[in-house]
C-alpha cells in the first residue's frame, strides 16, 4: 500500500538550529511533500542534563530566530512541550505525517530516548530519517587499526586529518512547502526560558546575538582578522583571538562543515595558524568520540581509581570560586567573565578549573556542574571531557601532578593585566607587576591603586605552595589503586 499523496512529513529540530547545512531539513524537503518543522522542549529526557539557566536564555532567543528564518522562507515553527516520546507521536497522528525526519544526538541520554521514539513511530509504522548534522565525524565512524575506539587525541586527530575531507556544505533550500493547515503551536514567551526576577541575562544579550546569522557574522569576523596569529594568541585572553563559536555550534546554528571548509578558504597559505584551529575543532570531535564509547564520563572519572579521591566538601570555598572571589585575580576574572558573559576563555577554563580540583580538592563534577548552568556553550560532551582531562582522571589527560601557578599562568598569558582588569575592576590600577598578586605588593602600591585586601578584594583563600603540596598528598593516596595509570 503506497503512501497517503499530500501527507506531510515532520522536521524535528534539536541541535541544529539552521537551515544551510541542515541535511535533515533538505532530507525533508526533498522527500517531495509538505513539511512540518516541529521543536520539542523535552525537560524530562535529559534529566539533570537539561539546558541550565545561560543555555535556556540562548535556547530562547535561537529558537526565536529559527521561527522567523522558517516564516521567511513560507513556513512556520511548531512548538510542542513535553516528553518527545509523547509529544513526536502524537504530532504524527495529528498530521498524518508520513516520517520524520531528525538530526542525530549523540549524549547518552538522547540516545536512550530516540530509540524509544524509534520504537514507538515504528509501531505505527513510521519511518524516522536520522542525519549528521553536528560532527565531522561521527563517533562510530574513527576507529584505531585494531578497530576499536580512540582514548589519545593525537592519533584520533591524526585519523580524522588523513580521512577524506568532510562533505561540503548544503545551501539552504529556498522554499519549504507547506500543508494546508499546520498543527498549532505553544508560545515561545510561555515557557519561561528567559530570566525574570531578576534579569540576569543583561551580560549575555550585550555580548551575543544567538542564531544563525549570528553565527554566520561570528565566523566571518573571527576570519576577516586572519588565522596567522591564532597560534599563539588563542591562549591570550587578553587579546580577541578566538572565533566565539562555540555555543553556536553546540546549537547547531552553524555546522563544523561549514567552520572547517570557510577556515581552510581563508587560511591558505599561512597554514599554521589554520591547522590549529581545526585541530580545535577535531577536539570537540573527540569530545564527542569519548562520550559516545564512555556514556558514564559526565559522571564517572574514566580513571577508576579517582572514584577513591580524598575530595573536600568545603562550601565556602566552592562560593568563593563560583562568585569569583578566590583572591587570585586570574581564577576570579575568569569566574566574572563567565557569569557576566555565559562564556570563558579556554586557557582561563583551564586554570579555574585545575584551582577548584587542585587548589581546593572540590569534585570536579561540582565545577562541571556550575558550567553547566552557567555557560552558553554548556555542551555534554566538550564540558565533560574537559574537566576530566584538567583533574587527571580522563582519557589522555593532564597528568594530576601537573598543577598551575595561577599568578605564573597570569603573568604568562595576560602579562599587562589587562584582562584582570577587566573583570576585576577593583585591581584596575595596580601595575602589572602585582597585579597577579597583590597580596605581595608593597603597601604603598595597594594604597595608590585604591585596593585593601580583606576588603576591597580577597586575600587568597589557600596559600598556592601548601595547596599544592596537599594535592600531591592526596594523589599520593590513591596512587597504588587500580586503574591510575
Ligand atoms: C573545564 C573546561 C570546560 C569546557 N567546557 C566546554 C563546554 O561546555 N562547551 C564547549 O564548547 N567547550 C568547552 N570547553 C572547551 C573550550 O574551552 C571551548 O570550546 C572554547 O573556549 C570555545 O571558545 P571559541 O569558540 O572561541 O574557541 P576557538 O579557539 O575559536 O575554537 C573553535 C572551536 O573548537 C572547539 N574547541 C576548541 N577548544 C576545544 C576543547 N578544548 N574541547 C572541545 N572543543 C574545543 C569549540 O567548538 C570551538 O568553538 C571547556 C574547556 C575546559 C578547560
Amino acid at each position: 500500500m503506497g503512501l497517503p499523496a499530500g501527507a506531510p512529513v515532520l522536521l524535528w529540530f534539536r541541535q541544529d538550529l539552521r537551515l544551510i547545512d541542515n541535511p535533515a531539513l533538505a532530507a525533508a524537503v526533498a522527500a517531495g511533500r509538505p513539511v512540518i518543522p516541529v521543536f520539542v522542549l523535552d525537560e524530562h529526557a535529559a534529566g539533570r542534563w537539561a539546558p541550565g539557566g545561560a543555555a535556556r536564555w540562548w535556547l530562547h532567543v535561537s529558537l526565536a530566530a529559527l521561527a522567523g528564518a522558517l516564516a521567511d522562507r513560507g513556513s512556520r515553527l511548531v512548538l510542542r512541550r513535553g516528553r518527545a516520546i509523547d509529544a513526536i507521536p502524537h504530532l504524527v497522528e495529528e498530521t498524518g505525517a508520513v516520517a520524520v525526519h531528525v538530526s542525530r544526538l549523540y549524549e547518552p541520554w538522547a540516545r536512550a530516548s530516540d530509540a524509544a521514539v524509534a520504537a514507538a513511530l515504528k509501531r505505527r509504522g513510521v519511518a524516522i530519517h536520522g542525519a549528521n548534522a553536528a560532527l565531522l565525524f561521527e563517533p562510530w565512524t574513527v576507529r584505531t587499526q585494531a578497530g576499536g575506539p580512540f582514548g589519545v587525541y593525537t592519533p584520533f586527530s591524526r585519523a580524522c586529518l588523513a580521512a577524506a575531507p568532510p562533505p561540503r556544505p548544503l545551501a539552504a533550500p529556498a522554499h519549504i512547502p507547506q500543508p494546508e493547515r499546520l498543527p498549532p503551536s505553544e508560545s515561545l514567551d510561555d515557557w519561561g526560558l528567559l530570566p525574570t526576577s531578576p534579569d540576569w541575562a543583561g551580560g549575555l544579550r550585550a555580548t551575543w546575538r544567538p542564531g544563525e546569522d549570528g553565527a554566520q557574522a561570528r565566523l566571518e569576523r573571527f576570519l576577516a582578522r586572519g588565522l596567522e596569529d591564532y597560534d599563539t594568541d588563542r591562549n591570550r585572553p587578553d587579546r580577541d583571538a578566538t572565533s566565539g563559536l562555540s555555543p553556536h555550534l553546540h546549537w547547531g546554528e552553524i555546522s563544523p562543515r561549514q567552520v572547517w571548509h570557510a577556515a581552510e578558504a581563508a587560511g591558505a597559505p599561512r597554514r599554521r595558524g589554520t591547522e590549529t584551529f581545526l585541530k580545535e575543532l577535531l577536539w570537540r570531535e573527540f569530545s564527542y568520540h569519548l562520550l559516545w564509547h564512555n556514556p558514564d564520563m559526565p559522571e564517572q572519572p574514566l580513571k577508576e581509581a579517582f572514584r577513591n579521591f580524598p575530595w573536600r566538601n568545603d562550601p565556602p570555598a566552592l562560593r568563593a570560586w563560583q562568585r569569583g572571589r578566590t583572591g587570585y585575580p586570574i581564577v576570579d576574572a575568569g569566574m566574572r567573565q563567565l557569569w557576566r558573559t555565559g562564556w570563558m576563555h579556554n586557557r582561563v577554563r583551564m586554570i579555574v578549573a585545575s584551582f577548584l580540583i587542585k587548589h581546593l580538592l572540590i569534585p570536579w563534577q561540582e565545577g562541571e556542574a556550575w558550567f553547566w548552568d552557567t555557560l552558553v556553550d554548556a555542551d555534554l560532551a566538550s564540558n565533560s571531557a574537559s574537566w576530566q582531562w584538567v583533574a587527571g582522571c580522563g582519557a589522555d589527560a593532564a597528568p594530576y601532578f601537573r598543577i598551575f601557578n595561577p599568578v605564573l599562568q597570569g603573568r604568562k598569558f595576560d602579562p599587562e593585566g589587562a584582562y584582570v582588569r577587566r573583570w576585576v575592576p577593583e585591581l584596575a590600577h595596580l601595575p602589572a607587576a602585582h597585579i597577579h598578586a597583590p597580596w605581595e605588593a608593597p603597601p604603598i602600591e595597594l594604597q595608590d591603586a585604591g585596593v585593601t585586601l580583606g576588603r576591597s578584594y580577597p586575600h587568597p583563600i589557600v596559600d598556592h605552595a601548601a595547596a599544592r603540596a596537599r594535592a600531591l598528598a592526596a594523589l599520593e593516596s590513591i596512587a597504588q589503586h587500580r586503574g591510575f595509570r
